[in-house]
């Protein structure tokens, strides 16, 4: 088949999360059928998907039952090995491309990508030794943030290195490498910014977010971020930037940090949709799942234009689980949940969407006001 997709063609997800459930209801809307990999049983995305694979993402047999059953292959969930990612790519068009996917999965082949690409990042150093810990130290300084090159997310897998003591034992607890020293960025605000660039080279970038987390886990995102016009012009450059560098084709969400002086730094990359840009759904004519279909799909991109707004809420664990029946008691919040059957805590349940009009973003005490019930959870921006 070739491309633009027709009506009725199959898109292949590979992950069965909360990003490939909402993946798979923007394709619908759009005539897709969505079949999942994963190996998770009654998953998020499928139970809103047209079919399902349950397996584990290594198993050869059910990589290419899974390729002959669709016509392109995306992913929501990105460690997929390099084995499968060969074999696949051999069979079906994959999107965005593995080589894409490969710079993403470690974080020493994505900061040399971006540092050619004349992208700033925190510096960094590459760490396969006790030794070669001491000797980055030396050329970083303290604090820096040891963090083993893969499979890191939500904080996992990285740790602080406040004084020399403080590395043997990091060191040890990260599994002994590979791992990666970068230095620590006193930052004032995490951002992101969500960018599709379609076959075509046409490219939508989504206005930049603020960020805030708890406990290393996203809790709110504001679009758009409360931050000076030209701080967010830079973060959406950088973004276009980047995914001219990578020749993307799908969708890719760029975390920033902004520094004390005002200066973008680049922490990560994720070449799929991502937290950050679920208020795109309630806020944008095109969401960012709607966009990265059309990426992968070959249709046009549709502009990413915001018309409203918006904070976004997470709700996380059994304890924001439980204020769902307030959630829905409550004019002006927009609710989605993910179909997770078990409210496991630091476990992502779904999101609320608060709009407001364009350009009203209110500061923390009417934000807190519009969270209703979850700014009672002690959710409320500073
Ligand atoms: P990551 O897994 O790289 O996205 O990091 C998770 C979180 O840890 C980030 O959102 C930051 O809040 C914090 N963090 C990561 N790297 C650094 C750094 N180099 N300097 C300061 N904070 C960091």
């Amino acid at each position: 088949m070739s491309f633009p997709l027709p009506p009725n063609a199959t898109i292949g997800i590979i992950g069965g999360g909360q990003l490939g459930r909402m993946s798979a209801m923007a394709a619908a809307r759009l005539g897709y059928r969505c079949h999942i990999l994963t190996p998770e049983d009654d998953s998020p995305a499928a139970q809103v998907a047209h079919t399902v694979i349950i397996a584990d993402y290594e198993d050869a047999n059910a990589l290419r039952a899974f390729a002959a059953a669709v016509d392109v292959i995306t992913f929501e969930f990105e460690n997929i090995s390099a084995d499968g990612l060969s074999l696949l790519e051999h069979l079906k068009p994959v999107r965005p491309s593995p080589a894409v996917l490969r710079i993403s999965q470690c974080r020493i082949a994505e900061k040399t990508f971006l540092n050619q690409t004349g992208i700033a990042t925190a510096p960094w150093r590459a760490v396969a030794s006790e030794a070669e810990l001491d000797a980055s130290i030396a050329a970083i300084d303290l604090p820096a943030v040891l963090k083993t090159t893969r499979f890191g997310y939500d904080g996992k897998g990285q740790a602080l290195l406040r004084t020399a003591d403080d590395a043997a034992r990091a060191f040890a607890e990260l599994g002994g490498g590979p791992l990666i020293l970068e230095g620590f960025v006193d930052f004032v605000q995490e951002i992101s910014v969500i960018v599709a660039r379609g076959a075509d080279g046409t490219i939508a970038a989504f206005d930049t977010v603020e960020n805030r987390h708890r406990d290393h886990i996203l809790d709110l995102t504001l679009a758009p971020a409360p931050i000076a016009d030209a701080i967010a012009a830079e973060a959406r450059h950088i973004a276009r930037r980047i995914a001219e560098g990578l020749s993307l084709i799908g969708l890719l969400a760029v975390e920033m940090f902004v520094d004390s002086r005002g200066k973008v730094l680049v922490n990560e990359l994720a070449p799929r949709p991502h937290n950050s840009g679920h208020w795109t759904i309630d806020a944008c004519p095109a969401s960012q799942f709607e966009l990265h279909i059309r990426a992968v799909a070959g249709l046009p991109l549709h502009p990413a234009i915001r018309h409203s707004d918006a904070v976004m809420k997470n709700l996380i664990g059994p304890e924001e689980a439980a204020l769902w029946p307030e959630i829905l008691a409550t004019p002006g919040l927009i609710p989605h949940l993910y179909g997770k059957a078990e409210a496991r805590p630091g476990r992502k349940m779904g999101h609320v969407t608060r709009l407001f009009p364009h350009g009203a973003l209110p500061g923390a005490f009417g934000i807190a006001t519009a969270l209703g019930p979850l700014a009672a959870d002690g959710a409320l921006p500073d």
